[in-house]
Formats: structure tokens, sequence, C-alpha cells
């Protein structure tokens, strides 16, 4: 039977139909990689978060050596009984990459920027968050209560005079490092000056950085050469680490702080054992071949220059994530079929994921993508480009 009290949603996605922003789900068959197959069909994989071509192996003998030991399931909560020997000696190992007191395991990147920032600001604070800012951080900031002052998208003029006109007690700036649209860096030096002078916390995202950006993959906040200013470094194991789980790293009290009132670290089962050993692997792995990431920026800059070259607009991208603003959600879903049907799996972007008329084609690179694969996403990307391929 019908339930007629439902019925408005089989109207609002009709909306989204005609206003092409309904989005349907795929299946993915095959591992991540720089080919994957998707709804059957094989593709060169420009849409992925696995930017060091980790996912399909980081862990290996590990992962089965925690399975046998811990099995699958947590079973409770970090709290009661879920945390065990894998989750706390990969909450010391990321103390120790970041150079942090301590680090606290959360079951993702979602969960930890939700958590650190309700634990942070409440009622009374205010935060100030850039507009381009991740999904989680947005929600983190309105859950909290706390007053939210949205910045223009690296606008520091804009964030000094918020900051200025603010009298709150407590004020807690947050950001992503690498921006995860854009692929533009976070003006980090400036940002880390007026948090001083304003006497505020700063939170770094540094989701689509950590394993990517810094000698030593720590992230943008390592890049830009200011990262004991950062208060909260905030990560996820699941984009280039090629696991699942996000952790937040800093002094050891804010971490006994966020172990007592993150929410979502609180109220959520521990992740699998196994997804641990998995994440300490490819912390290994980020550590001892950095050759992994300097290969992928370097294949990074070449093609930047080349669909510059082509006459696509990439805004200000610096990084690995390479976006193609084409503007209208049509054309762009278009850009995305055209090529999906040429064998290549490049994400077309759409509000809400990006503002009206921003939408855009998003290129992500990876370490798995070779010359003769890259020639080919430059070549398909030229065709569009020339209006051949339409
Ligand atoms: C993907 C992403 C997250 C969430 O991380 P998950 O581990 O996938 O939940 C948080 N912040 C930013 C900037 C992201 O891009």
């Amino acid at each position: 039977m019908v339930e007629k009290s439902t019925l408005w949603i089989d109207e609002a996605l009709a909306q989204l139909e005609t206003r092409q922003l309904r989005r349907s789900l795929r299946e993915r068959q095959l591992a991540q990689g720089a080919v994957i197959c998707l709804d059957g069909c094989e593709l060169l994989n420009f849409g992925s978060n696995d930017y060091l071509d980790l996912a399909h192996r980081a862990g290996g003998d590990a992962v089965e050596a925690a399975m046998r030991a811990a099995g699958w399931g947590a079973g409770a909560s970090p709290l009661v009984a879920g945390r065990g020997t894998e989750h706390a000696a990969l909450e010391c190992e990321l103390a120790d990459f970041e150079g942090t007191e301590a680090a606290l395991l959360f079951s993702s990147g979602y969960a930890a920027n939700v958590g650190a920032i309700t634990a942070l600001a409440g009622r009374g604070d205010v935060i100030f968050s850039d507009a381009k800012n991740h999904a989680s951080i947005i929600d983190g900031c309105r859950l909290s209560g706390a007053d939210v002052r949205v910045y223009r998208h690296g606008d520091m003029d804009h964030l000094s005079r918020l900051l200025e006109d603010s009298q709150a007690r407590r004020r807690l700036i947050v950001t992503d490092g690498l921006f995860s649209m854009d692929g533009d860096f976070a003006p980090l030096p400036e940002i880390t000056r007026l948090a001083d002078r304003h006497e505020a916390m700063l939170l770094v995202d540094e989701a689509h950085a950590t394993g990517v950006f810094g000698v030593q993959g720590r992230g943008i906040s390592e890049a830009l050469g200011v990262e004991d200013r950062v208060d909260v470094h905030v990560g996820t194991l699941s984009k280039a680490l090629g696991s699942v789980g996000g952790f937040v790293a800093g002094r050891r009290a804010l971490i006994d702080w966020l172990a007592n009132r993150a929410r979502s670290y609180v109220f959520s089962t521990a992740p699998p054992a196994a997804a641990a050993a998995a994440g300490r692997a490819a912390l290994r792995i980020v550590r001892q071949q950095p050759e992994r990431r300097s290969q992928l920026l370097q294949t990074a800059a070449t093609v930047r220059q080349a669909l510059v070259d082509q006459g696509w607009t990439i805004g200000n991208s610096q990084s690995q994530i390479i976006p193609l603003f084409i503007g209208d959600p049509g054309a762009t879903a278009q850009a995305a079929a055209t090529l999906h049907a040429r064998g290549l799996f490049v994400p077309g972007i759409r509000p809400p994921s990006v503002p009206e008329g921003e939408s855009l084609l998003r290129i992500s690179l990876s370490y798995a993508h070779d010359d003769a694969m890259i020639g080919r996403l430059l070549d398909e990307l030229q065709g569009i480009a020339d209006g051949t391929l339409t």
C-alpha cells in the first residue's frame, strides 16, 4: 500500500529530475584502481580519492593477522570495550606521524569533524568557517549551537573583519587545508596569524592532503610550514591512505576532552580492528615511499598546465584535484556522459555538492595513472574543449 504521508518524496524526486539534479547510485564491480568496472563498464578512473593507489593493497597480511586476532566487528564504542590493540597502536602511530602528543581514531572523517567541532564550540561561542568547507564541517558547525560566521572562500580581509567584530569568549576558526572541490589551499599562514592575533582556536581538515602534501605527507599545514600553530589536526584514513576512519591529532588534553565529549566518538561503535590495521600499513607506506606523493604531484602539475593550455577554467587548483568549471548542471552531466561513452570516468559535480551555477567536472589524479592514461584523458578533454565530441 502506498503511504500517502510520504508521497511528497516522489514529487520532490521528480523535481530534482527536471532540474537535472537527480543522482542515481552506481555499482562498482572489482577494486578501486586506475581502471574500474562501473555498472559493468570498464572505465579509466579519474573519480576516486585513492590518490596513492593503496585502497586495494593496504593491509594485506596485517589485515589478515588483525582479523585472526580480533575478528571483524569491534562490538562496542571505544570507551566501553571497542578500542582494541590495533586501534591503540594506530592512535600512537598517528600522533607520531603528525608530530603531536596524541591522536584519536573516529569511525570516519565525517564523524571526526562533527565530533571535534561540537566538542570545542557551543552556545555563546563563535565559529568562523570558510564558505567552501566540506559538508562535515558545515554539519558540525550547525550541530554545535555556536554562532557561525561564514567568510568568503579564502578571503582574509573578510575573516579579519568578522574576528574583529566578535566579542565571544571562545572562538574557533575551521577550514579545509586542501579544498575538496576546487583543489586549492587555504591561506594557512595568514589564517594562523589571525588566529594568534585574536586568540582563536584553529582546526584544519587535511582529508585530501594527508599522505599527499608536505615532505612527511602530513598535509597543507606541513607544506606551508604552519603545523605548530594548528590546534586541531583533522585527517582521514579513507582517502590517500586507502582504508576507512577519521582522526584528530593534537595536545593530550584536547584528545582526552574529545574522548570524553565528542558525541560521534562516544556514541558510535569503534571501526573494525582490521580497518585500523590497514590504516597502520598505509601509514608505513606513506612514510617509506615518498615517491608516491612526489610523482603524483608532478603529474598533477603537468596535467593542470595542459588543461589551461586547452582553454579549460581550473580556478586556483594547486593539487591532484582539478576542477573543470562548466557552470550549468545539464552541460556538466552531458560532458561527464560523453567522457563515460569514451571509456573515462570523470564525475560531474552538481548542487548540492557545489553552489548553484558552479557545476564542474572533477578530475582526481592518482599515483596509479601512467603516461598513457594521462594522455587518453587529455586527448578526450581536448576533444570536448574543441566541441567535436558533444
Ligand atoms: C571526505 C572528506 C571528509 C570525510 O571523510 P570520510 O572519512 O570520507 O568520512 C571530511 N573532510 C573533507 C574535507 C573531506 O573531503
